[in-house]
């Protein structure tokens, strides 16, 4: 193996010129193998993280690096001014795992946020010829980091220090109707949620909540707009999550595990929508759809089928929930556990001195990665490859955590 250099000396270099936009864990990943990763001193950990829900084939799946290898050996960029195979193909999965009937390709989650948000504006313009439109979005809500996915994001701490953001924005209780039909009226053209909140806390949208905002959505000729970043592409159990709510967005955004690591996000819209919104000259993007991403893209489609990747989700989310389910009833710490498939939170008691970035610190000297989510709980979003015996391990480990911390 490569002569690698110690994480010390990598820390103090990343001090140097890197800006310090994120509080990071002092540790220095160097490779990956299946579901484990390795830091420069070549300790191995145990990955529930995933990349922040990325890597869902974890990392050095054959296939699909022989996929972006092929591609390499092609052409890595053409531009959107022409065509290339990868992108269309890539399209028609996407299309057909959506329901959706037209593809926007574009490099992260924000960005096709941003376009969404643009689809949104130019489709209640083209109808009211008027530009006083709003937005219903929710507290707690993520939707990333550019200026209008930000405008749009439910956290004051976020957005203070970039206002003004975008007008016409409100913010709406999540799970709680009552509180977006408050904030509707007739100049509101969609209503933007994730399915389920991530990086707030992981709160799954309740089956009613969601069916009475398509209604409201129905009568009034309002978008609605799924973020499925996080929660999509597979990670479930279904390729959407709202494809467990009997329900269908105008509009939705992906990113995350659509690359399983290869930078690239999307939205999709409805055919009515697609034929009355952005047009020639609307919108658009240099390396958007570009075919080193596409054709890692439509290698994550047929790995999934030909791994049956869904049903993996399935089941081992069923052992996950129940593992998890059995810490809440056993440690004060947890109050409770919420989530859906292979994206689970729990949640941590505020009666105790306890944070979650401490928990997690202690977990990764352990050789186990778990995120953070919202103010104070524990987030779980491994490779959607993961198996049981890994899953009995990181509880394990987890066990370990805590009783190292002394806490109970
Ligand atoms: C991660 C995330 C985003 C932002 O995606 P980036 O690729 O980081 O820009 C937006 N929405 C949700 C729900 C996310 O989880």
């Amino acid at each position: 193996m490569q002569h690698s250099q110690d994480s010390q000396s990598v820390l103090t270099q990343a001090q140097d010129v890197l800006l310090k936009t994120y509080a990071r864990y002092p540790f220095v990943i160097e490779r990956g193998e299946g579901v484990f990763l390795y830091d420069t001193d070549n300790n191995a950990y145990l990955d529930f993280g995933a990349g922040i829900a990325v890597s869902g084939l974890g990392y050095q799946h054959k296939d699909f690096n022989e996929a972006i290898q092929q591609q390499i050996g092609k052409v890595l960029h053409t531009s959107n001014l022409y065509y290339n195979i990868p992108s269309i193909t890539a399209a028609q999965k996407l299309c057909r795992a959506s329901g959706m009937a037209k593809i926007f390709w574009t490099n992260s989650g924000t960005e096709a946020n941003e376009g969404a948000i643009k689809v949104a504006k130019k489709y209640a313009f083209l109808r009211d010829k008027h530009h006083k439109h709003n937005i219903i979005a929710f507290k707690n809500g993520f939707h990333g980091r550019s200026l209008g996915a930000l405008s749009i994001t439910g956290n004051t701490a976020y957005q203070e220090p970039f206002k003004p953001l975008l007008d016409g924005i409100r913010f709406a209780d999540f799970n709680e109707i009552a509180s977006v039909e408050r904030n509707i009226d007739s100049q509101t053209c969609a209503i933007f949620l994730e399915t389920i909140q991530g990086e707030g806390g992981i709160t799954p949208a309740k089956k009613d909540f969601l069916t009475k905002i398509r209604k409201i959505c129905d009568e009034n000729d309002i978008l609605l707009i799924l973020d499925e970043i996080q929660c999509g592409m597979g990670r479930t159990g279904k390729m959407f999550a709202w494809q467990h709510y009997d329900i269908l967005p105008d509009i939705f955004s992906t990113a995350k595990a659509l690359g399983c690591g290869l930078p690239v996000g999307a939205f999709g819209v409805s055919e009515h929508v697609a034929n009355s919104s952005l047009g020639v000259g609307d919108h658009g993007t240099t390396y958007g759809g570009n075919p080193l991403v596409c054709a890692g893209v439509n290698a994550v489609f047929d790995i999934f089928e030909r791994e049956n990747i869904l049903a993996n989700v399935e089941s081992s989310a069923k052992h996950l929930i129940c593992v998890l389910d059995s810490l809440v009833e056993e440690y004060t710490i947890f109050t409770k556990r919420q989530g859906l498939g292979l994206l689970q939170g729990m949640w941590i008691t505020d009666k105790q001195e306890c944070k979650n970035t401490e928990i997690i610190s202690q977990a990764l000297k352990n050789g186990l990665i778990i995120l953070p989510a919202g103010e104070n709980s524990l987030r779980f979003a491994p490779p959607l490859i993961i198996q049981k015996e890994h899953i009995d391990k990181m509880i394990d480990k987890l066990r370990q955590t805590l009783r190292e911390l002394g806490l109970n």
